[in-house]
This record gives structure tokens, C-alpha cells and sequence, in this order.
């Protein structure tokens, strides 16, 4: 050990420099206006403790157990200790939950700490996740549970490593308090374990972060809130005015398209797309009762609260993107006065969406260079899906392992095993074998060898992704105490396009027993 001490990162905040806040600094629940963001502080949780952090993240931070040691990085991220230049304070904003307004909703559990700059050169903010109570906590207690928490870590991570833009996750810390919660809504409230996770993100504002400017009439700060936004986050776009603002809403659109795309790719359905859960920034952002796809089902939706209208459903996220767009599109509308500008640019990220979408596909197919009836291609293939549930993200795989070198006269086995029925109907089993015939014929006319074929294949579908029901044994285990289950997901996610020999089985199918059982086919909102 050496005596120097490591260099420390040093905490400032353009947000609430920049911006207005909330005179009021005592913490109570209420109405905020005129201000984006109240300063709050965390609860003090004397006994917290660490249970995981991202190494690749701390060390981009500089921010790690080993530099700053293991009591001071859990005091910080549990909220217990504020360094120098820190005031934390939480967000102001509102949103269209389930497509209604619903006022102001704002940080009800999250509190920022302060930005630091990462080792790239770009700010990053610091947010607590269930570290307390704020003024927007509404009727809720602030806090988080270690199911809930373990999710977020490990799957911002997971989608970072993933290449899908995504706030990241640092740190994992249990409070030692318990937080009660009634997972099933069913009137059984249990006592669960609290726990904390720390975001980072260079923005934490979302499109409901201008649209409660503009629903309470305050064009002066939501224009002061675009006007720092585009300067700290855009800053390419150039000095804020009335084109820079239609130019911004353009990216903005355009970073949606392709965050839209990636997820479609790998299969990740969020579950809540309510416009405060939206990022300006185009990132991954929230993580709830989020899920992966297995079988390969457009309708799915993990969140039971959705389980009804299935707004949130797989196939129509999309859509509801766009929907989310247009809310931001009417919020903004005040600073720009013309709809034309606005509408032409939504109109773009239906176009970006679809060639990115085909291109996407076609890279998952391992095509480089697009032909005319690809498109039939694609939706004959997702037919096939149709006749017998098959696993998207074991599909993929194994079709990336087949010999298309000879004729194909049954499905080969390492398709067969994406299928969740062990002997599907003939029909399923005769469609997919004429979609494969096609494909080979189709193969042909590539020019590139199947070598090239197989690598951009391998680095467009994952092996590895965080299935429900893996992320369900790692907190049932996790719960109990032990939490190895929980790091070899994280080590082995930092690495999801590639084999990990004596990680097969975190690469199979979802199992039998985990498809009815909550936290591995449905998740509730309670978190
Ligand atoms: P979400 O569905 O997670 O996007 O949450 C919607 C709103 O409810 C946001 O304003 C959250 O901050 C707030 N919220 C969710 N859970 C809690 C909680 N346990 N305590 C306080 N606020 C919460
Ligand atoms: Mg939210």
C-alpha cells in the first residue's frame, strides 16, 4: 500500500447552478414549481453495506472501493457521506403515464449527488437509487428493495456491455433496513431487504422534465431548461435559438430511432415507456419490471400492471417511442411556434426507425448487402415463430452454427433446441425447414464467405443476456445472503457475444419450472 492517496475526483453540479431551484429546502411532499429540482439529502443507513460495484465503470470514474477504500465509497454510496462540492438534490418532473398526464411526478426515490468528469473527458452525474424520501416522493417511501435494485445493477451493465445506450450502474449497497412491500399487490405486504443503487448518466432529464414546464405554463423555464440541456448535452448543435431548438428535437428523435432498434435487436422490453421514463439523452433509462424476450412474442409485455392494455408490449415499442415523441414535440412547441418543423422530424424517425430496423435484421441474419424481397424474408421467418414459441436469442445463435454448405432436409438440432416444445406440430417444423431452404438459397447470392457471415452475425445477436429467470435465482440467493450468483452474472454479461466455456448454462432457454413463477415471466411495479 502506498501513503499517497489516490487523486480524488472532485464533485461540482452545472444543473443546479445553471438552473432554478426550489426555495423551499425543508423535506416534505408537494407541488414544486418555478424549479427543477429540490435539495434534498439521503437517510443516513448506518448499517449499509457493499455488496457489488462495476469495476469497468469505478475505474472510468476513478471512483472504486480499491482507490478510495471500501468504508468511503460505501458511506458515499450509500449516501451516508456528501464529499466536498456535493448538495444533493432531486429532479423535477412530470409525465404521461399509460398515455394520460399525470402531473408532477419527479425524483420520488432518487437523489443526485453532484457530476463528476469521467476519464474521457465527459461529466457524469452520480444518483442514489432508494436512498430516502424527497418532495416528489408523493405517497411512497423513497426506498428500494434488493430485488428490484439487484435488477437495475445488473442490467444496466448488462446493456451497456450489450453496446444498447444506457445510464450505467456503479454500485450495489444494502441499507440493513427492511423495506415493506406488497410485491403481488394482493394485500400480503412482506419485509424485504432495502437497497441502494448509484446511476451515472450525463443527464438524468427526461421528455417529462420539460413537458411540467410547459402543462404549468412557465415558457421561461423551460426554455431555461432547453437552453442548458442543449449547451451541456448538445453542445454540437451550437448556441440555443429557435433552429438549434428544431435541430435538437431532430437528434433527439434520432437517438430514440436508434435506441429503439437496439432493443428490438436484443430483445429487451421495458415494461413502463411513460414519457418521464424517457431519456433526452436517448439512453435506457429506469429500470423496472423490464424483461427479456424468449419465446418470440411482438405481444409480450413483462409488467403486470400492463398485463391488460399491453400499451408496453415488445412489438409496439416503437410506436409508443414515437407517441413519447410527440408529447416532447408539444411540449417544446411554445419556444418554436411552428408545428411544421416538428412534424417533419417525427415523420424522420419513422423512416430512421424502419431502414435502421431492416438493417438491423438483416445484420442479425448475416446479410451485408440488402435485396429486394428481404423484408419477405424477415416476415416469413417471424412467421415461422408464430406456429411454436422459439427462443429469439437461441434461434439467432444457432443459426449462426449452421451448415449451409449442403442440403437441409429436417430443422438441424441447434435450432430445434430454440423451440420451447420438444416435438412441435408438423406445420412449425415444415415451415421453418422452407424458411431455412430460402435462406440458403438466399445465402448464395452473398458474396461475402461465411466466415464474414458468422461475425456479423456473432456481433449482432447475444449469447448471453439477462434472462428473468436468471436474475430471479440470483436474488432469491441474494436475499439468503449469498450473492456469487449475482457476480457471475456480472462477470460473464461483461462479455454477452461471446462463448464462455462452463457458462453454457447461463446461455439456454428459459426452463420449464421458471415460466409461470413471478420475477420470471411477469414483474409487478412494486420495487
Ligand atoms: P416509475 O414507475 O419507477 O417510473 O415511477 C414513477 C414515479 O413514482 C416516479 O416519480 C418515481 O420517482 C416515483 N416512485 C416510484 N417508487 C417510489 C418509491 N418507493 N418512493 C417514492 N417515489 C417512488
Ligand atoms: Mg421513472
Amino acid at each position: 500500500m502506498s501513503d499517497i492517496p489516490a487523486p480524488h475526483p472532485v464533485f461540482s453540479s452545472h444543473f443546479t447552478v445553471a438552473l432554478p431551484g426550489d426555495p423551499e429546502t425543508r423535506n416534505f411532499r408537494r407541488q414544486v414549481t418555478g424549479a427543477c429540482y429540490s435539495f434534498t439529502k439521503p437517510v443516513n443507513f448506518a448499517q449499509a453495506s457493499l455488496v457489488a460495484w462495476s469495476h469497468a465503470l469505478g475505474n472510468e470514474l476513478g471512483l472504486t472501493p480499491e482507490t478510495i477504500g471500501v468504508e468511503k465509497f460505501t458511506a458515499i454510496f450509500s449516501g451516508n457521506l456528501q464529499e466536498p462540492g456535493m448538495q444533493p438534490y432531486a429532479l423535477c418532473y412530470g409525465g404521461h403515464q399509460f398515455g394520460h398526464w399525470a402531473g408532477q411526478l419527479g425524483d420520488g426515490r432518487a437523489i443526485n449527488l453532484g457530476e463528476i468528469t469521467d476519464c474521457k473527458g465527459q461529466h457524469q452525474i452520480l444518483q442514489l437509487k432508494g436512498a430516502g424520501p424527497t418532495p416528489y416522493s408523493r405517497t411512497a417511501d423513497g426506498l428500494a428493495v434488493l430485488r428490484s435494485s439487484l435488477r437495475e445493477f445488473l442490467c444496466s451493465e448488462a446493456m451497456f456491455h450489450l453496446g444498447v445506450p444506457t445510464t450505467r450502474a456503479l454500485s450495489l449497497v444494502l441499507t440493513g433496513e427492511k423495506v415493506v412491500r406488497d410485491m403481488f399487490y394482493d394485500g400480503n405486504p412482506q419485509a424485504e431487504p432495502g437497497a441502494i443503487v448509484c446511476r451515472v448518466a450525463p443527464s438524468f432529464v427526461r421528455f417529462g422534465s420539460f413537458e411540467i414546464f410547459t402543462m404549468h405554463q412557465d415558457h421561461a423555464v423551460l426554455r431555461q431548461l432547453v437552453d442548458f440541456t442543449i449547451t451541456r448535452d448538445f453542445p454540437h448543435l451550437g448556441k440555443p435559438g429557435t433552429d438549434t431548438y428544431i435541430a435538437w428535437f431532430r437528434e433527439v428523435c434520432a437517438r430514440t430511432a436508434t435506441l429503439m432498434v437496439h432493443w428490438m435487436r436484443v430483445g429487451f422490453v421495458h415494461g413502463v415507456m411513460n414519457t418521464d421514463n424517457m431519456s433526452i439523452l436517448g439512453l435506457t433509462i429506469d429500470y423496472g419490471p423490464y424483461g427479456w424476450l424468449e419465446n418470440y412474442d411482438p405481444g409480450w409485455t413483462p409488467n403486470t400492471t400492463d398485463a391488460k392494455g399491453r400499451r408496453y408490449r415488445f412489438g409496439q415499442q416503437p410506436q409508443i417511442a414515437l407517441w413519447n415523441l410527440l408529447q416532447l414535440a408539444n411540449a417544446i412547441y411554445p419556444l418554436i411556434n411552428e408545428a411544421a418543423p416538428l412534424e417533419a422530424a417525427l415523420a424522420d424517425y419513422k423512416t430512421a426507425y424502419e431502414a435502421q430496423w431492416l438493417r438491423m435484421m438483416l445484420n442479425k441474419l448475416g446479410l451485408e448487402h440488402y435485396q429486394n424481397e428481404d423484408e419477405k424474408l424477415i416476415q416469413q421467418l417471424f412467421d415461422a415463430f408464430k406456429l411454436t414459441e422459439t427462443d429469439m436469442t437461441v434461434f439467432f445463435r444457432g443459426l449462426m452454427a449452421v451448415d449451409f454448405s449442403s442440403d437441409l432436409q429436417t430443422v438441424p438440432v441447434v435450432l430445434a433446441h430454440a423451440w420451447y416444445e420438444s416435438e412441435p406440430a408438423m406445420q412449425a417444423q415444415q415451415s421453418l425447414l422452407a424458411w431455412l431452404q430460402h435462406y440458403q438459397q438466399r445465402l448464395q447470392q452473398e458474396s461475402a464467405s461465411s466466415e464474414q457471415r458468422f461475425t456479423l452475425m456473432q456481433q449482432n445477436n447475444p449469447l448471453y443476456v439477462l434472462r428473468n429467470y436468471l436474475a430471479q435465482l440470483a436474488i432469491d440467493d441474494a436475499e439468503q445472503g449469498d450473492f456469487s450468483k449475482l457476480v457471475e452474472l456480472q462477470e460473464v454479461l461483461k462479455n454477452p457475444y461471446h462463448e464462455q466455456p462452463g457458462r453454457e448454462h447461463l446461455a439456454g432457454k428459459r426452463p420449464d419450472w421458471a415460466r409461470q413463477r413471478a420475477g420470471c415471466s411477469m414483474l409487478s411495479c412494486s420495487s
